[in-house]
Order: structure tokens, then sequence, then C-alpha cells
């Protein structure tokens, strides 16, 4: 294993980083991955965290470049590439998106023999085997929904698809990434379970192509070497509607990217997935070689990486790390939202008014405004109001369809929209 020098504090953000893994070192035990041979000889005491910003800056601490292998964590990313490449629907006929609560190594199958979610083993596996081999870095014409090649077309085979997907986990990343030899190795001989689990599904109809491909292909992915930065930029290009703030790639769309977060808040830390979303509520995934990525939509992505695990398989001092970060930075991703008020109003006498509306206008913010401008109407001498909407920093479709269609309920007073952003 690499030693890398920890990182030493640079401003307060890295100093309240750099205390809560002070805090978190506290909480000891937890097991190696031992069933991955090369695994069960990590140091136990290595610690990083790294927070990654909408901007693309970097704040880390403790052993944030130390490399170490991805593991499961390759698995909502794969998850996001493959949906820009096949669609929803062509994931989804074959692998579930329900939360197992079981291990993510367990064999958990609807009644169908379809794996329960893209989050598990069997359901990385099946999801491995749906990127289409050829298909390369770049985003296919098949992104968005609908675009379903089914279960039988998305197969690819043997290294051709691994390419791609190293392409694309390099593009989360925002660096060319590499596949640690000795832990794939390692794992590959010791894989009955996953090789199991593949030809179940084989037998279902649920995973196409050859199952053996498939697993050799999902371990090499899980033996990318990766940083705990890497992990925070690819958390932040989540976070971020799949564009990675470092190197401004888009790497897969926004709406694949919220898939991935979504099935990330429900099954991403397995039988766990509960108690996660009570105590740190935010969209995460972790893997057996003791990492975790968390992302906080358009705020930023975190990563975290300690080696001892919890029962569960997740790293115990990073659960511990995010958990305390989650409560002091109010990262829950149902905490009340905070709003400023949408608009100022200057009354310019002789019954004109201009409202000059600020922020982004969504339907929360149009209907304040249309409730204000009832008001003003009902209370009467006021005979023109200006909406001027230049200084909203984005205004959404439905807040426009709303505010032009009120236009045609206020009567007796003149009101014209002027300058909406995006024309
Ligand atoms: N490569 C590991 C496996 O398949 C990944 C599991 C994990 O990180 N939870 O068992």
């Amino acid at each position: 294993m690499t030693a890398s020098r920890s990182a030493v504090p640079t401003n307060s953000v890295e100093a309240a980083l750099d205390a809560v893994l002070g805090d978190a070192r506290e909480h000891r035990g937890g097991d190696l991955a031992d069933y991955i041979p090369e695994l069960a000889s990590a140091d136990r005491e290595q610690f990083g965290i790294a927070l990654v910003t909408m901007s693309g800056h970097v704040y880390e601490a403790g052993d944030a470049r130390v490399p170490f292998s991805i593991q499961s964590i390759s698995k909502p990313l794969v998850y996001a590439m493959v949906l820009d490449r096949i669609g929803l629907d062509g994931v989804h006929t074959v692998v579930g998106s329900e939360p197992s609560g079981e291990a993510f190594n367990a064999a958990s199958f609807d009644d169908a023999g379809h794996p329960r979610n893209p989050m598990i083993n069997a359901g990385a596996i099946a999801t491995t085997a749906l990127f289409p081999s050829g298909s390369g870095s770049g985003r296919g014409p098949g992104s968005g929904s609908g675009a379903g090649a089914g279960a039988g077309s998305g197969a690819g085979a043997g290294s051709g698809r691994f390419d791609g997907i190293l392409a694309g986990l390099s593009l989360f990343a925002g660096r060319d990434l590499d596949v640690d030899e000795v832990v794939y190795r390692s794992e590959k001989g010791t894989a009955h379970r996953n090789r199991g689990l593949a030809h179940l599904m084989a037998a279902a109809g649920a995973l196409s192509g050859d199952p053996d491909e498939a697993v050799d292909d999902y371990v090499r992915q899980c033996a990318v070497r990766v940083t705990t930065v890497d992990l925070a930029v690819a958390a932040a290009t989540l976070a971020g509607g799949g564009l990675n703030p470092v190197t401004g790639v888009q790497v897969v769309t926004p709406e694949s990217a919220r898939h991935a977060l979504s099935l990330m808040a429900s099954c991403g830390m397995y039988d766990r997935a509960g108690e996660w979303m009570l105590r740190v509520g935010l969209p995460a995934k972790s893997g057996v070689s003791g990492g975790i990525i968390a992302a906080s939509p358009g705020r930023m992505g975190l990563g975290v990486f300690a080696p001892p695990l919890d029962p569960a398989g997740n790293s115990l001092r990073g659960v511990a790390a995010l958990t305390e970060l989650s409560q002091r930075y109010g990262l829950h991703m149902l905490n009340l939202p905070r709003r400023t008020h949408p608009f100022l109003v200057e009354d310019e006498g002789a019954g004109r008014l201009r409202v000059l509306v600020r922020g982004d206008v969504d339907f929360v913010a149009s209907e304040t405004l249309i409730r204000h401008l009832e008001e003003v109407a009902a209370a009467g001498g006021i005979t023109s109001i200006l909406v001027d909407l230049s200084g909203a920093t984005g205004i959404a479709p439905i807040a426009m369809e709303l505010l032009r269609g009120e236009l045609g309920f206020l009567k007796g007073i003149e009101i014209e929209l002027a300058h909406p952003p995006n024309g």
C-alpha cells in the first residue's frame, strides 16, 4: 500500500474537516473485508476525508490521497453511465429499484428472478452486463429515459466493455484511473458468490451475455484505484447534475445523475439504508475497502475512507464522520429549505408599482408573487404594475406559465412582465 502524507489543514474548512476526523477516530473496532484477501492487509488506521464544492474547490483532511480500490462505490457511477447509454427502461426491465433490506452480497431477487436494485452485487453485475461494449467514454445517443434496449441487446463482451467503464469512471474522478491488478486477482480468485449470483440471473433471463465475463468486468470495475479526493469529485459530479465541477466535463446527463442519487438514497447503504437516511439524510454509497461517497445536491460531494467496516459492510469511521458532518453542516436533504423573499415592491407614485423579482423563481416564488398581486388589486388604488424579472437568476417554466396566466385574472390593473431571464 502506497504511503501518502496526511494533509495538513490550510484553511478553516479543512480545519473543520480535520476536527471531524479527530472525533470519528474515537470509533474503534470494525473488521477488514477479509473475503477479498488483499483487502485484509489494509492499514486500519488510515482515515481521509474530502469535500468538493460545486465550483470545483477541493478541501481535504487526513489520508485523502492514499489509493485504494473503489469497490461498490463504482455501482452508482456505472449505473448512471448505463442509463445514459440504454435509458431507464432498458436497465429496469432486468434490474429492480426497490431496497432489498439485505446484505450487499445477498441473493436478493424478486419473484421473476431479477435482482432487487443496482446497488447490491447481483444488480450491479447485471448492470455492468448491460454496458454496451465499444461505447467509449462519451455519452451515447440513448441518453435520457425511454431509449430502452431491453435485456438482450445491451450486453457487451469482455475488455471492450471494461475500457468504456474505466474511461467513464475516469471522467467521474477527473483524471485517468487504473486497475489495482493485485486486488483484481485477489477478488477474482474468491468470487464464488458473485459468480453464483451471475449464473442464477442468467438462468432467470436477467443477465444477458456470458455471466463469467460479466463478473470479470464487475470485479475489474471494483478494483479500480481511487483516492478519497477522487471519490469526492465523483460525488460532486453526481451532486451537480452530472457535470464534473473540477474538469467542467458533462459526464452523464442531469437525469441519469438524479436517478443514481435516488437509488443511492434508498439502497446505497444496504441494510442500513433506513437508519442512514434518518441520521445522515444524504444519498450515499459505501464500498468494502472502506470508502463512502455522499452527495448533497447542488451543494457538494463528499468522500471518506477508513478501512474497518461495521457489520453491514460500511466503513465504521466513515459512517461516524459523515453523520457528524451532516449534523454540523445541516446537510440532511429533508431539512426545511431556506428561502429568500422572492421580490421587493417599489411605489412609483400615481398608482404605479414596480415589483423587482429576485432569485430563482420556482412554483413557490411565483405563487407568493401572484398572491401579492391579488392583494394589491383587491386593496384598490393601483392602476399599473411592472413586474421586473431582470433580477431573477432563473425562472421555472411552471412559474412563467402561472405568471402569464394570472394576467388574465387581475382585473382593472395593467400588468407588464419585463425582462424574463433566458428570453
Ligand atoms: N467487489 C465487492 C464484491 O463484489 C464489492 C462489494 C462492496 O464493496 N460492498 O463483493
